[in-house]
C-alpha cells in the first residue's frame, strides 16, 4: 500500500527515540471531530495532560504536537513528584468554533471514556472550562473543572505561588537568603498567572516592574500595587534582579540573550528556551535559569491533587510549595554534574521514572497508582 506520509516522516522512529507508548487518532465526521491522543508514559500512573484545540497545518503537525507535548507532561509530573504519566490530546480545528461545540466535546469525552482511565484530560490552549463540562457529561476522566463541578477552580494563582517558590530558591542560591525584600523583579505578561504573581511579589516586599501589550492591564497593576510600568520592548534589558516571563514562550533567544541583564530568569511561560543551546549559554554566563516546567508546575500540582483524597486547597498549596525544595535539588544536580539547570531538571525527572520502573519490576501493580476521579 502506498503510504508516503508515514514513510517520509518516520513517526514510529520518532516515538521510539522519545519513548512514547501510544498514538491514537479519533474522528467523528458527523460532529466534525478529528483528534489525536499521544500517550508518552504510564509508568508513574495514568497519563494526564490537557486537551488543546488548534488549526494545524496538516495532520502530521497535529500528531507531532501531541507527541511533543505529551512527553513534556511526563517530565513535568515526574519532576514534581506527582504519580501521573504524560499524555496530550489535540483537536484539529478552529478554537473559536462555537457551532456544534457541545457535541464535538461530548464525542471526545466518549472517546476518552473508552480508554478506561488510561488518560485523564484538562483545559489547555483553545479549550475552555465549558468544554471540560461537556466532556464530563460523558466521562469522569476530566481533571480541570470549576469548583461547582467538583474541581479545584482557577489554577493561575497556584501557578504563580509555585513560581514564587522557585524564585525564592534562586534568590537564595545567589545571595544566601530566600528573601525577596527589596529585590527588583520584572513581570512580563499580566494574565491569569502574571496578576497573582505581582501580588505575591509585592507581599514579599519586592519592587515590581510590569509589562503587557494591553495598557489597561499595566495600568491596573500600577494603580493597585504601585508597580512601575516598562515598555514591552525594554523588558529583557531591564536592570533587575529577576526576569519573570509570564506571557509567551521562546523569549530566551539570540536577541534577548544579547541584552539580558538579570542574573536570574524565573517565570511561568512554557518553553522559555528558544533552543537548548540558549540554556547552555545562560549556564556559561552564570545566569540562574529556573527550568520552566519545574517553576510553572504549581497549577497542575494543585489541580491534580484532588485525585488523591478530593479537593483540599491547603494540602494542594502545601504540595505546590515543595517547588522550593525541588529547585534546590536541581541546583545540586547542576553543580555535581556540571550541567545547565534545564538538563538537571530532565535528570531529576528521569531518575524518578527509572526508580519507579525498578520497584514496579519487583512488586508489579501497585496500589499507589490508583486515583479516584
Ligand atoms: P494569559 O493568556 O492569561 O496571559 C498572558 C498575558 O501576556 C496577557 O495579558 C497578554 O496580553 C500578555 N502578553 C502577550 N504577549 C506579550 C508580550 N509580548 N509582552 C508582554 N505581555 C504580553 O496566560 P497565563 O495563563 O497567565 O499564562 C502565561 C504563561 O504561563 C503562558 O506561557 C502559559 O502557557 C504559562 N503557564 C500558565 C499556567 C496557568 O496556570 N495559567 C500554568 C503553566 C504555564
Amino acid at each position: 500500500m502506498d503510504d508516503p506520509v508515514m514513510e517520509k516522516n518516520e513517526i514510529f522512529d520518532y516515538m521510539a527515540a522519545n519513548g512514547h507508548e501510544k498514538l491514537l487518532c479519533f474522528q467523528n465526521e458527523e460532529v466534525g471531530l478529528r483528534a489525536v491522543l499521544a500517550i508518552h508514559s504510564t509508568v508513574l500512573g495514568p497519563a494526564a495532560g490537557g486537551c488543546r484545540m488548534w488549526t494545524y497545518s496538516d495532520d502530521l503537525a497535529a500528531m507531532e504536537d501531541a507527541l511533543r507535548l505529551s512527553k513534556g507532561m511526563t517530565y513535568k509530573y515526574a519532576a514534581a513528584g506527582i504519580n501521573l504519566g504524560g499524555g496530550k490530546i489535540v483537536v484539529i480545528g478552529d478554537p473559536k468554533r462555537q457551532e456544534g461545540r457541545e457535541m464535538l466535546f461530548r464525542s471526545l469525552g466518549r472517546f476518552i471514556d473508552s480508554l478506561g482511565g488510561e488518560y485523564l484530560t484538562g483545559e489547555d490552549v483553545g479549550t475552555t472550562l465549558q468544554d471540560m463540562d461537556h466532556m464530563r457529561v460523558e466521562t469522569r476522566n476530566v481533571i480541570t473543572l470549576p469548583e461547582s463541578a467538583g474541581g479545584a477552580g482557577p489554577i493561575g494563582p497556584a501557578t504563580a505561588f509555585g513560581v514564587l517558590q522557585a524564585m525564592r530558591a534562586c534568590i537564595e542560591q545567589h545571595t544566601g537568603s530566600p528573601s525577596l525584600q527589596g529585590k527588583r523583579v520584572v513581570v512580563q505578561g499580566l494574565g491569569a498567572v502574571g496578576v497573582p504573581m505581582v501580588k505575591y511579589l509585592v507581599d514579599e516586599g519586592a519592587t515590581v516592574v510590569v509589562s503587557d501589550i494591553d495598557p489597561a492591564k499595566v495600568a491596573a497593576m500600577v494603580d493597585t500595587y504601585g508597580a512601575t510600568a516598562i515598555a514591552a520592548a525594554d523588558v529583557v534589558a531591564a536592570d533587575v534582579d529577576v526576569y519573570c516571563p509570564c506571557a509567551l514562550g521562546a523569549t530566551l533567544n539570540d536577541e534577548s540573550l544579547a541584552v539580558l541583564k538579570a542574573p536570574i530568569v524565573c517565570g511561568s511561560a512554557n518553553n522559555q528556551l528558544a533552543e537548548p543551546r540558549h540554556g547552555d549559554q545562560l549556564h556559561e554566563r552564570g545566569v540562574l535559569y529556573a527550568p520552566d516546567y519545574i517553576a510553572n508546575a504549581g497549577g497542575t500540582v494543585f489541580d491534580t491533587d484532588r485525585l488523591w483524597g478530593g479537593v483540599n486547597k491547603d494540602r494542594g498549596m502545601a504540595k505546590v510549595s515543595t517547588i522550593y525544595e525541588r529547585m534546590h535539588e536541581i541546583f545540586t544536580i547542576s553543580k555535581t554534574d556540571d550541567v545547565p539547570t534545564y538538563v538537571a531538571a530532565d535528570r531529576l525527572a528521569e531518575a524518578r521514572i527509572n526508580g519507579y520502573k525498578a520497584i514496579k519490576r519487583v512488586h508489579g501493580f501497585d496500589q499507589g497508582q490508583k486515583v479516584t476521579i
